[in-house]
Order: C-alpha cells, then structure tokens, then sequence
C-alpha cells in the first residue's frame, strides 16, 4: 500500500516511511491511496473468527508487502492483548469499552500497535530509535507502556514539573527499562517546544535517530478500526441502524471509526461528540472551520483547540462540508451537563462512566432527541473512571473502585531525571 498526503504536494510513499515521518514532508497527514471493502460474506465471517484473526485481516490490506504475514500477526497478537467489553444499558443503547488496555484508556490500542510496527521498520538500524513525546499527562503513559520492553527503541517522556496528577505521573515514570522520563523546569509549553527545537536541529539529526509518536501517525489511526469490528461482533443483529457516538478531541478516534465504515462495517453516522471545545460541531453547524486556544474541562483529554486530524476527516468526505454533514453529527457538552449526565447514568443504569464517557452519552442523547425514528446507539468508553475519580466522587458521592493495576503504581518509586527547560541542557543529554 501506498500513502499521500492529505495536502498533496508530497510524493507517494512506502508506510515505513509514512510512519517513521509521523507527518508528510508537505505539512500533510499520510492517508492511504485506497481503502478497499471487504465482502457481505467475509464481513459475516468476521462475527465468527477469533478476534485477532479479524484484526489482521482489517489491518492486513494496509501493510501491503511491507510487513510480512507472521510479522503483522505477531504485531497485532501482542498489541491488542485486552478485551474490548459492550456494555448493554438498555435494548437501544450500549457502551463500548475501551479502556481494558495498560493505562485504562482507548489509547492503548493506537500506542501499542505503533510501538510494535516501529520496531519491525527499524530492526536493521544500528542506532537506537529514539522517540520523543512531551505530554501533559495521558498521551505519555498510553506511549510509555506501548513501547516498554520493545527492542531497538528508547522512550524521552517530558513533562512539566508539578503540573501533572500523581496518578498520572507514577504511571510513566516507574517503569525504568527504555523508558526515560525527563521532569522539566518549565510548562507544557516548555516540553514542547524542546521537542520541536531538537527535530529541527539538523546537527542532532545526524548524530541521533529520532522520532516522535503523536496522534497524527497513522500507525496510531489503523488499529483504532479494531474496535468498531469488536462492536460489529458483539452488537445484537438489529435492523435499526446504528449511531456511533464518540467523544472527540484531537478526531483521531472518529476518523478511524469512519475508516472502519469504509472497509464494509454498518454505521449509519457518527457524533462528534466534544465538551465546550466545539470546533467541530461549529464547523458542522456553520460551515466555518476556526481553531482557537483549549479551554479546560473536566474532559482534559478533549481539551484541543485545534484538532488535528481534522484535515483527515474531510479528507474521507472528499472536502465537502454537505458530505462531511452526511456522515457527522455535532454535539458539545458544557461540564455541568457532564457532571449531572455521569449522576443520572449511575442513578438510572448503575454504570459509572468517566467524564469523557458521559459526554459521548449526551451526544448520542441529543442526536436521538433531533432524530425520533428508530435507532440504536454505540457510545465509545474512551477511559476507565479511576482515572478520574474525583470527578467521579463529585458526580456520584462515591469514588469509583481503583483498578489494582492502577494501585500497583501508585506504590512504586518514581525514576525520572530533573531537566531544566534550555534547550542545549536537552541536547546534551540526547548525546549522551
Ligand atoms: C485522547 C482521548 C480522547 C479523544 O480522542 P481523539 O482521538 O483525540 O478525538 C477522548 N477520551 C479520552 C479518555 C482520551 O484519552
């Protein structure tokens, strides 16, 4: 399989390379050239085969040549090594969850995948990989634990010193093995800008073999498919169609959901689920595309301004706003809205969900109020409520129970190296 960018003012190119480049050299995101659908009949044999066997039939089409058939098998048996649970909470309502993975978020199945396919391109490297991330707390734990243990690559996390959870801080800088955590002097801002200052320092380049991991890699989207067949299996056979409710943020989630359409799965529209962060619904409402600064929620992982795999979602529209409306419904939620919908969703079905969770709730709520006819609806369970607990506890009175994996890092010892925020500290030590 070939890749182009969303842009297309770069050549073709091979999926390591679209991979290892995160993005295209034009400012664009890496599609592949074609999306091929698979047969009614091989889509009701995807109800009976074990699941791994079904993944990498959807991913396989995507390798191409470029991967070897034991490879990608192996590749997609180890990443995807949790379950993906439905959760009926009524006969017109169910909840996907996605959050059985190492860190309790759907993040899991993207970083996981990533880290492996990676590994394969670079096995003939005589330098190590070195990945770069700065994060703000979630996108660095899912990375870390994606690539731990994985040969031929090591892991730079950086974060901001004192500005993130412990929960979350414990959970990326215990792991030790080839996973460094730099704790930075400085803000979120700070970590992101050494990162960028060392991918354009042309000197360091040469001398040190790096990479970054961010949302827009499509070794990332690919594996996001998994979860919509997982639905497609579990699913009582309806003949009502069916309405995908996501919560969104940066849109790497909905576009793969519209990917997995592509190859053959019955989804009749998506909801673009977001909290006041609505650049999406407004732009599905107005026609008007402006991305601005986040604003903070309780939803933090869907605090994105300018979200960025947007240019890929019109890309699969073919840019027609008409289309895009077609496939995508809009819905923000304000935090009040979030906190009494996580109240009434434990008050009525005895399910506790995760701030992120109960605004893909609301979405799926307001696109059944505009649209009466029959239908059922799928929200995606995107994290675990542990990880969220005092929302949680605001919510509901009580905190949710605490996973014993997530208990289990709370007690270990935190590894990371102090790092100021100048950037020629940085380069040292990436020399080093
Ligand atoms: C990252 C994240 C999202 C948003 O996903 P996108 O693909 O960026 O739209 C939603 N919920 C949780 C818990 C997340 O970590």
């Amino acid at each position: 399989m070939r890749y182009r960018s969303t842009s297309g003012k770069a050549p073709l190119t091979s999926l390591r390379s679209a991979v290892l480049r995160g993005l295209a050299p034009d400012g664009g995101l890496y599609m592949p050239v074609e999306i091929a659908r698979h047969s009614p009949e091989e889509l009701e044999e995807f109800r009976r085969l074990p699941f791994t066997e079904v993944c990498y039939r959807v991913v396989r089409p995507f390798a191409g040549a470029e991967v070897p058939d034991e490879m990608l098998w192996q590749i997609v048996s180890e990443a995807i090594n949790f379950p993906v649970k439905l959760v009926s909470l009524s006969p017109g309502m169910h909840i996907l969850e996605l959050f059985h993975g190492p860190t309790l978020a759907f993040k899991d199945f993207g970083a996981r995948f990533m880290a492996r396919l990676m590994a394969y391109f670079v096995r003939e490297e005589t330098r190590p990989l070195t990945v770069l991330v700065a994060t703000s707390g979630d996108t660095g734990s899912a990375v870390a634990h994606g690539f731990l243990g994985v040969p031929g690559i090591r892991v730079v996390i950086l974060y901001p010193s004192k500005r993130i959870s412990e929960a979350q801080e414990k959970q990326f800088t215990t792991l030790g093995e080839n996973i460094t955590a730099l704790e930075v002097a400085g803000t979120f801002d700070d970590c992101q800008r050494l990162v960028k200052q060392a991918f354009s320092d042309s000197a360091l380049n040469q001398r040190a073999f790096l990479t970054s991991a961010n949302s827009i890699n499509i070794a990332r989207l690919l594996p996001q498919m998994f979860y919509h067949v997982a639905a497609y299996r579990q699913l009582p056979v309806a003949s009502v169609p069916l309405i995908v409710s996501v919560p969104s943020g940066n849109f790497g989630n909905l576009t793969a959901g519209i990917f997995a359409k592509r190859i053959g799965l019955p989804v009749a529209r998506f909801v673009a689920s977001t909290n006041v962060n609505d650049v999406v619904p407004e732009y599905l409402r107005t026609g008007e595309f402006h991305p601005r600064q986040a604003k903070a929620t309780y939803s933090n992982a869907m605090d994105v301004g300018s979200p960025n795999n947007f240019p890929r979602l019109i890309d699969l529209c073919r840019n027609r706003l008409d289309n895009v409306r077609k496939e995508i419904w809009g819905h923000p939620a304000t935090d009040e809205e979030t906190l009494a919908a996580m109240k009434m969703i434990h008050e009525r079905f005895g399910y506790i969900a995760d701030p992120h969770t109960a605004v893909g709730v609301l979405g799926w709520e307001a696109y059944k109020r505009e649209h009466p006819e029959p239908s059922q609806g799928l929200v995606l369970a995107t994290a675990h409520p542990a990880k969220f607990a005092e929302i949680v506890q605001r919510a509901i009175g009580s905190a949710p129970p605490l996973p014993d994996r997530l208990a289990a890092y709370l007690k270990r010892d935190k590894l990371s190296l102090p790092m100021s925020n100048a950037y020629e500290d940085f380069r040292r030590f990436l020399l080093d």
